[in-house]
């Protein structure tokens, strides 16, 4: 097998996606999805944008989408790059500013896709273990003399986050190299560095509209950072593909980041729904560690998390486990709504019930 496959894919190990199923219904709190739908004014403007027009390429520098996201943030337009998605912006930010020859630094439990882009891009990494209660290692990231770091914040699947004054620490002891913040789910309670990237040359901050903007299905991701770092994100996308953010979702995209109003809401409605769940969670012996992301990491004492994971696929309900050293007795359970949440205990309680 893997006859013709390059040499850079023949030993990669891909990251692995939560599952999409087709076949049947479940409630599904796998994949960090939001459980409302999108702005209804992005919507109009992906439908006002479906007609002739598709017969054209769209604006390769995604002008009016980064006009909208600017002006979200209070910044000025050439500190952003739209992308395809936030993994497509740090697959980029992978390329763009890391070397081979200096060790990039993420901590041990993070998202998983940091290592697959490391190992793609033949880049050496550095896991920092977090600490026993899952904490950023934030003092063994400002130790300085590595050759860029990486953190999300909140982090995944842990759902915890690090304050602004830590993320300065962080910035200001890696002067010479990126630092890479995530900030998928900053938006359900997490302090934001984006208005720290007009004082940090190496700053980059990444944000994607799959979650608290109930985008995913549009692929709409951005990174903030000084010009520099922005024309060397466009050096690399100019390098495989000009066209990566399509028109509908240029127009769905600038929509949904002028709908403030709508997300504020539903990002609301989500963070509120995650506290109950976790008080209801932890009347049922179970460890929930805080979070400032929509969804939550749990385990229990007396059951495997393998053991729950199949049991609530039994019961229709799909949340995420990783078989992975430190975390494969937890599983991440992404927020729905209220009903969802409330069907997902009474299987957890069922399931505890059995013996
Ligand atoms: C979901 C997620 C992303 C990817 O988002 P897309 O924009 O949908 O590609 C990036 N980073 C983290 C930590 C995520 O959880």
């Amino acid at each position: 097998m893997k006859k013709f496959w390059s040499k850079r894919i023949r030993d990669m190990v891909p990251y692995v996606p939560g599952e999409q199923p087709k076949d049947r219904k479940f409630i599904k709190l796998n994949t960090n999805e939001n459980p409302y739908p999108p702005s209804p004014k992005a919507l109009e403007a992906i439908r006002a944008a479906v007609g002739d027009g598709l017969r054209l390429y769209p604006d390769p520098e995604c002008a009016e989408l980064r006009d909208a996201i600017a002006e979200y943030h209070g910044l000025p337009s050439d500190m952003v790059f739209a992308g395809n998605g936030s993994d497509e912006i740090l697959a980029f930010c992978f390329q763009a500013f890391f070397d081979p020859d200096r060790t990039i630094l993420f901590p041990d439990i993070t998202y998983s896709f940091y290592p697959v882009y490391a190992a793609y891009f033949g880049l050496t990494f550095r896991e920092v273990p977090l600490d026993g209660d899952f904490g950023m290692p934030v003092a063994e990231l400002c130790r300085g003399g590595s050759g860029g770091v990486v953190v999300a914040n909140p982090n995944a699947p842990t759902g915890r986050a690090i304050e602004l004054h830590a993320l300065r620490a962080i910035l200001e002891s890696n002067r010479d190299c990126v630092v890479l913040v995530d900030e998928a789910y900053v938006d359900f309670g997490a302090q934001s560095a984006a208005g720290l990237v007009p004082e940090y040359d190496n700053l980059v901050v990444v944000h994607t509209l799959s979650k608290s903007r109930s985008l995913a299905g549009l692929r709409v991701g951005y990174a903030l950072g000084q010009p520099n770092l922005t024309a060397a994100l466009r050096c690399v996308r100019d390098s495989i593909n000009s066209y990566t953010v399509d028109r509908l979702a240029q127009a769905g995209g600038a929509a949904a980041m002028r709908d403030r109003a709508y997300f504020e809401a539903t990002a609301a409605k989500v963070q509120a729904t995650r506290e109950r769940t976790a008080a209801r969670l932890r009347e049922l012996g179970f460890t929930v560690y805080p979070s400032a992301a929509n969804f939550i990491f749990i385990s229990h004492p007396d059951r495997a998390a393998r053991a729950l994971l199949a049991g609530l696929r039994e019961k229709g309900v799909l949340v995420r486990w990783f078989d992975r050293p430190r975390i494969d007795n937890y599983l991440r359970v992404s927020i729905g709504t209220d009903e969802e949440m409330d069907a997902f205990c009474a299987a957890v309680q069922e399931l505890l019930t059995k013996t």
